[in-house]
Order: structure tokens, then C-alpha cells, then sequence
């Protein structure tokens, strides 16, 4: 049958989805089911490794059965994953030896203090573009082999595999066939050299990982293996971590393109191009989706801890709102504000001025400031941090931005979009389909297929709003120097 279709597993931190996508990139169904979490200890967060794989083939199952396509009209699968996430499997019963331990998981501070106390900083930073932080997949690693009984003997035996959720699927669903992974999750692992493109000797041996367990690492969007459904052979040619995934999916395969996605906290991505940059700002050195016969580009990262939470605390410590949706009529009521500043720096401050012990605090209140003014101001606050990071990464890249796509819950905030562009002074992409991480995959998927090319998915990608800057360059510095003296004024030194 004709190959009309391109799925996307969605694996995430909370839940596990299928999508198909048809050759316009329109969904034609969605399935999904949510992930227990599990909190053994303070600061610790597991899944169930196994559970994920099931899930997976359930979700996959639902939008078969519902939609009634059969496998051989599929032409591909992509695979788009929480990234960090480890697991450690028997190579012959292909059982996890553990539970997966979850990128939130904080018990690894310790080992990632040892290493800093090596002298270990500098080297991974150069090496890995990341900064030394249990947030990273090698030291999860270490962990495993350290606390379960007899692991790393059986791992030096090579009896056991490592791999983040994407490798884990591929394992299960080409029934141990495949143990792989691509450039984009390998690079989040810590024990990957992104300059030289191979696992990196020196990290496995700080840690005592043997290389035995570690997958091939390959193109994002390549021969991964295939998925025998029901007696058809599905290949799967499209693998990638959530953030890089969402960043292909906004068509951001270019140097200069940036997206920014406004959920929770923000997490933005710019394409800096084949040339490895080591930030001087605090942003990690990453992997871009990779295709094959070219060499993969870097991305800069920098995430906002307090994005859309910002919103969630007005809405639930201070009740001015009853939903998000209502901040946006709020902003357009009122006149621009006059030095109004909420800095949220509710977990302190983040890229580029790393202050953990940082605390919120609000500026300029005058006795005709109300509930409006600080619901605005804090819209606001997510533009302005948004290009603190933005100017960090282009002062590390020496680059300039040719737009910012955006995606995520508070990206449909169209007064915080023009708000974004106009002190940015950049024109900010809104697309029609805002599933652009699972949208990435299948494009990766895709290309692989023959469905696409890397100029067919611009054309794809629909875009809904494109917000144009209209303030003038006066207007936008007294404002950006006034975010700034308000941020001085909140650190805690
Ligand atoms: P996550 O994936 O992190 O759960 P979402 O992408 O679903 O987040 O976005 C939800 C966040 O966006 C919430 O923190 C919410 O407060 C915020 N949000 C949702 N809609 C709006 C809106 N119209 N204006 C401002 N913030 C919003």
C-alpha cells in the first residue's frame, strides 16, 4: 500500500504518546497515556523503564485501531524523548536492572561534587558542552553501577547496556536487536565528546563506565532499525531529544535560527552552525538533529527556570487571575507600564547571571499600581528573560538571530508574543501546529523515508502569526536598562 503516514512516539517526563502525521504534517490521530512517577526519597525520580516500553506500544496500538491505517501504509517512525533519563538493562533478558532514573533526579550530587573536586570542570565543558550537574545521564550511570549489587562486574562482563529512553525503546521494539542512539541524546549524556564525535575515554574512566555498554551513536534521522507489527516491518529513521526535536520541528536546521518554547519554564535553542562554541555566559554546548552525509550543527541552550510558572503563582499564591488565558485581555486593558519590573526569581537566577540563592522581588510600585499592572509585569518578565538569554547566546556566537519560533502553552499569549518581539527587536514565528517536538521527529522520520527533504519541511511548517517589532529603539532600551537595574537589584550579593 501506498506509505502515507509518518508516526511520532512522543516519550516525555509525564506522559507517553503516539501521533500520526500525514505528508502535510497534520495530525490525524493522537494517543496518550500518563506516567506514574515515583519518589523513593527526597529529590529523587524514577520510572518504570518497562512500563514506558509498554505504554509506548499501547499508545502506538490506540491510533492504529482507532484510525483503522493499516502498518504498511506507515512509511516511518520517529522517536522524540525526555532526555537524560538512564537506564541499565540485562543485554540477554533485556530486563532493566533499576528504574529508570528521571533528568529531575538530584541524588547524584555528590558524585558530580567528586568530579568538580578532580578538576574535572573546565574538561567537561570543552568536551561535552555541559557543565558539571546531576541533570546529566553519566553520573545516574555511575550510580547504577555503584548501588545495585553486582552491576558493574556485570557490566565489565558486558552482560549490561546503557541507554537513555530513545535507545531503550529501540532495544525493545527491535526485540534487542539495535542498540543505538543519535548525536542529539548522546550529547546530554556527559560522557560524549561533541568536538570529536565518539564516547569520550577520559569521562569513562573518571566514572569506571565501561564502553562495552554504550550505544552507537548515529545520525538523527537514519536507519535506527525496524518494528515488527504484526508481521510488517515498520522502520524506524528518526530519533531525537525533546528540546533538539522541537527546534528541527520549527524548521531551526539553518545557523541563526532560534526557537523558544514558553511552558513551565522556557527552553531556548539557537543554531550556531558546525563550529563547536564553548559559552562564556553559562549556556550548554549541544548537539542539533543530525542528517545523514553532513556533519551535525551545535546549539546553544539556555533554559529559564520561571516561565509560565510565573503565571501559575498569580493565578494560585495571589489569586489576580482564574486562568492563564486571561492574562492576555489583562495586558492589552491597561497602558505600557512605567518602570514596573517582576523579576521571578523564584528559584533563583538563572543564564546568564547564575545566582542560585537569588529571590524574587517586584520594582517600582507606586500607590496606582493593582492587580493589572503586576499581571502585566510578570507577562512581561518572561520577554525580558527571555532576551537575557537570547543576548547571552548571541554574545557567545557572535551571531545574530534571523527569527524566534515559538511554541508552548504561553506562547499563545499574542500580547506577550508582540511584547517579545518588540524588545527583541526580532520578528517572532508562531506556527499553526504547535506539536513541533513531535512534529520534529516525524520529520526526521521522514527525510530518512524519502517523504521529505530538508526544504519540503519549510514548507510544511505553517506559519500561524508572525509578530513584527513596532516599538521604536528609544522605547526598547529605556525599558530593557530598566529590566536590567531591576535584575542588579535582585541578586543576592
Ligand atoms: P509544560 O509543557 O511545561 O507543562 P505548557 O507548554 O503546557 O507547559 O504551558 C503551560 C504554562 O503556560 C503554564 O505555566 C501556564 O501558566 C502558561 N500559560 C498557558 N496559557 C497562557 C497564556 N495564555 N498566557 C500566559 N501564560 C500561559
Amino acid at each position: 500500500m501506498e506509505k502515507k503516514y509518518i508516526v511520532a512516539f512522543d516519550q516525555g517526563t509525564t506522559s507517553t504518546r503516539a501521533i500520526i502525521f500525514d505528508k502535510k504534517g497534520s495530525i490525524i490521530a493522537i494517543s496518550q497515556k500518563e506516567l506514574q512517577q515515583y519518589y523513593p526519597k527526597s529529590g529523587w525520580v524514577e520510572h518504570d523503564a518497562s512500563a514506558i516500553f509498554n505504554d509506548q506500544l499501547e499508545a502506538f496500538d490506540n491510533v492504529m485501531s482507532e484510525t483503522g491505517i493499516d502498518a504498511s501504509e506507515i512509511a516511518s517512525i520517529g522517536i522524540t524523548n525526555q532526555r537524560e533519563t538512564t537506564v541499565v538493562w540485562d543485554k540477554n533478558t533485556g530486563e532493566p536492572i533499576h528504574k529508570a532514573i528521571v533528568w529531575l533526579d538530584k541524588r547524584t550530587t555528590p558524585i558530580c561534587d567528586q568530579l568538580k573536586a578532580d578538576g574535572l570542570e573546565t574538561y567537561v565543558k570543552e568536551n561535552t558542552g555541559l557543565v558539571i550537574d546531576s541533570y546529566f545521564s553519566g553520573t545516574k550511570l555511575k550510580w547504577i553501577l555503584d548501588e545495585v549489587p553486582g552491576a558493574r562486574k556485570r557490566a565489565e562482563a558486558g552482560e549490561l547496556l546503557f541507554g537513555t529512553i530513545d535507545s531503550w525503546l529501540i532495544f525493545k521494539l527491535t526485540q534487542g536487536k539495535n542498540h543505538v542512539t543519535d548525536h542529539s541524546n548522546a550529547s546530554r549524556t556527559m560522557i560524549y565528546n561533541i568536538k570529536t564525535l565518539s564516547w569520550d575515554e577520559k569521562m569513562l574512566q573518571a566514572m569506571g563506565i565501561p564502553s562495552s555498554m554504550l550505544p552507537h551513536v548515529q545520525e538523527s534521522s537514519s536507519d535506527f532499525g525496524s518494528l515488527d507489527y504484526k508481521g510488517i516491518q515498520i522502520p524506524i529513521y528518526g530519533v531525537a531529544g525533546d528540546q533538539q526535536a522541537a527546534l528541527f520541528g520549527q524548521g531551526g536546521h539553518q545557523p541563526g535560527m532560534a526557537k523558544n518554547t514558553y511552558g513551565t519554564g522556557c527552553f531556548l535553542l539557537l543554531n550556531t552552525g558546525k563550529e563547536h562554541l564553548v559559552s562564556k555566559n553559562g549556556l550548554l554546548t549541544t548537539l542539533a538533529c543530525s542528517v545523514e552525509n553532513e556533519k551535525p550543527n551545535y546549539a546553544l541552550e539556555g533554559s529559564i527556570f520561571i516561565g509560565g510558572a510565573s503565571i501559575q503563582w498569580l493565578r494560585d499564591q495571589l489569586n489576580l487571575i482564574d486562568h492563564a488565558a486571561e492574562t492576555e485581555a489583562i495586558c492589552t486593558s491597561i497602558p505600557p507600564l512605567e518602570d514596573l519590573y517582576v523579576v521571578p526569581a523564584f528559584a533563583g537566577l538563572g543564564a546568564p547571571y547564575w545566582d542560585a540563592k537569588a529571590k524574587g522581588s517586584i520594582h517600582g510600585i507606586t500607590l496606582d499600581i493593582g492587580k493589572k499592572e503586576l499581571t502585566k509585569a510578570t507577562v512581561e518578565a518572561m520577554a525580558y528573560q527571555t532576551k537575557d538569554v537570547i543576548d547571552a547566546m548571541l554574545e557567545d556566537s557572535g551571531s545574530s538571530i534571523v527569527s524566534l519560533k515559538v511554541d508552548g502553552g504561553a506562547s499563545a499569549n499574542n500580547y506577550l508574543m508582540q511584547f517579545q518581539s518588540d524588545i527583541l527587536n526580532v520578528e517572532v514565528d508562531r506556527p499553526k501546529m504547535l506539536e513541533v517536538t513531535a512534529l520534529g521527529a516525524a520529520f526526521l522520520a521522514g527525510i530518512k523515508a524519502g517523504v521529505w527533504t530538508l526544504d519540503s519541511i519549510e514548507e510544511v511548517r505553517e506559519r500561524e502569526t508572525l509578530f513584527s517589532p513596532t516599538m521604536n529603539q528609544e522605547v526598547r532600551d529605556k525599558k530593557y536598562s530598566g529590566w536590567q537595574s531591576a535584575v542588579e537589584r535582585t541578586k543576592s550579593n
